[in-house]
């Protein structure tokens, strides 16, 4: 008998089964897939750590997350700058005075500033509403028009009209010369990759890969006094509240006969005419120094064409739809859901630690 059974080996499943391993607690985590680390899984193809779910850049303001993380392995330095191409163009991403100096030719944060206020004036709104009126209200017209709207529409197979603001506020817009994609105080990369992060986490704990958990229901229910669920919170329950609605991704790995393919280890393509959203060349995440080079290509998807539910659509269709799920969940005893899917939210890994963290400790002052 364990006391805990926790469906997946994601970063959630792994914190939450690491802290309650260390508090002396019984643990034995299922994973329906092969491997462990969840999405942020890593596998070594000629030498380069390969981010097989696409880009896994690890950034927090949170010191104790950071000293969490690190006491499994040493993070490399990396910080993340992508490039936007479209049409033949590159600019700098986030939005920041690089891009608006490429974009109009301006040099200083009062041209730039003057060029955005007068594009948006006949779209200002106080709160803007959706996507598309978030965008224009933050960066104008110009910038939503090349690096936004083509990209929005291909990631979410949706129009950015009918998608939440909150989506495009991950972005930071900067009037500085600063291609920081991330605000956070900490960044960086696990040396030798996710996997060997993970792996170090759960060590002394019982796995077992291949196991879909909806296989063997009962017998896994039987087996521990409480369930911890990262997989689909509207799976768990039947879909007796309706289906969620997740954007799915398909990712091409390619190996390539050449040392450096694009130069940078993330290009966003923003035309829609294009058919991926981004490139990866993993090396750059890595080792710039290694033979040979990894790219993978990003094609959004949909989720019937790949049961992989990567991003829950926070509409307010779907959050109306997951708070049912939420609170029909509060009424059950011995299961706790957890993470990017069981709690139907945009998480980054950062996230996902710090709930797993709060939560092993709830456990713990039970
Ligand atoms: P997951 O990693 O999804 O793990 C859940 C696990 O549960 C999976 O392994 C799944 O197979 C398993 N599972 C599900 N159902 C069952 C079942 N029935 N039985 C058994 N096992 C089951 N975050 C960042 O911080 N920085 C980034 O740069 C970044 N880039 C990203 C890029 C992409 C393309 C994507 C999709 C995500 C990115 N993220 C990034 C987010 C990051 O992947 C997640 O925040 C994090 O991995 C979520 O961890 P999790 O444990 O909640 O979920
Ligand atoms: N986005 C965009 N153009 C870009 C990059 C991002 O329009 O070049 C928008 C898009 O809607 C995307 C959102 O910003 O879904 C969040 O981007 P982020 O890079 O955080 O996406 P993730 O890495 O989570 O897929």
């Amino acid at each position: 008998m364990y006391d805990y059974l926790i469906v997946g080996c994601g970063l959630f499943g792994a914190t939450f089964a690491q802290k309650m391993h260390e508090a002396g607690k019984k643990c034995l985590i299922i994973e329906r897939r092969t491997h462990i680390a969840g999405n942020a899984y890593t596998e070594s193809i000629n030498q380069i750590v390969v981010h097989m779910y696409g880009a896994h850049i690890f950034h927090t303001s949170d010191a104790e997350i950071w000293e969490y993380v690190n006491r499994f392995l040493p993070f490399r330095r990396f910080i993340n700058s992508p490039l936007a191409y479209y049409q033949g163009e590159i600019y700098n991403l986030p939005f920041n005075m690089n891009t608006f100096s490429k974009m109009w030719g301006v040099t200083s944060p009062k041209e730039a500033r003057a060029i955005i206020e007068m594009q948006k004036e006949q779209y200002k709104v106080d709160e803007p509403k959706n996507l598309e009126e978030q965008a224009i209200n933050l960066v104008g017209t110009d910038i939503y028009e090349k690096l936004i709207k083509g990209y929005t529409t291909k990631q979410w197979g949706m129009d950015p009209k009918q998608l939440p603001p909150s989506i495009i506020k991950r972005l930071p817009v900067r009037y500085t010369y600063d291609n920081n994609y991330f605000d956070d105080t900490f960044q960086g990369i696990p040396q030798g990759g996710y996997t060997e992060l993970v792996k170090q986490m759960i060590q002394g704990i019982d796995l077992r890969l291949n196991e879909d958990y909806f296989a063997h229901r009962d017998l896994y229910d039987s087996m521990a006094k409480t369930v911890v669920f990262t997989g689909r919170i509207d799976q768990y329950f039947d879909f007796r509240f309706g289906e969620l609605d997740y954007r799915s991704l398909k990712f091409i790995h390619e190996v390539v006969d050449e040392d450096n393919f694009q130069g940078n280890a993330v290009v966003n393509y923003t035309d829609v005419a294009v058919p991926y959203t981004r490139i990866i060349e993993h090396k750059f995440f890595d080792d710039p120094n290694l033979p040979g080079t990894v790219i993978t290509k990003e094609y959004p998807a949909l989720i019937q064409e790949t049961n992989e539910p990567y991003y829950p659509i926070t509409d307010d269709k779907n959050l109306e739809r997951y708070e049912r799920y939420r609170d029909f969940a509060r009424t059950k005893r011995n299961v706790i859901f957890g993470g990017r899917l069981g709690e139907y939210r945009y998480y980054d890994m950062h996230h996902v630690i710090r709930r797993a963290l709060d939560c092993a400790k709830n456990q713990c002052a039970k």
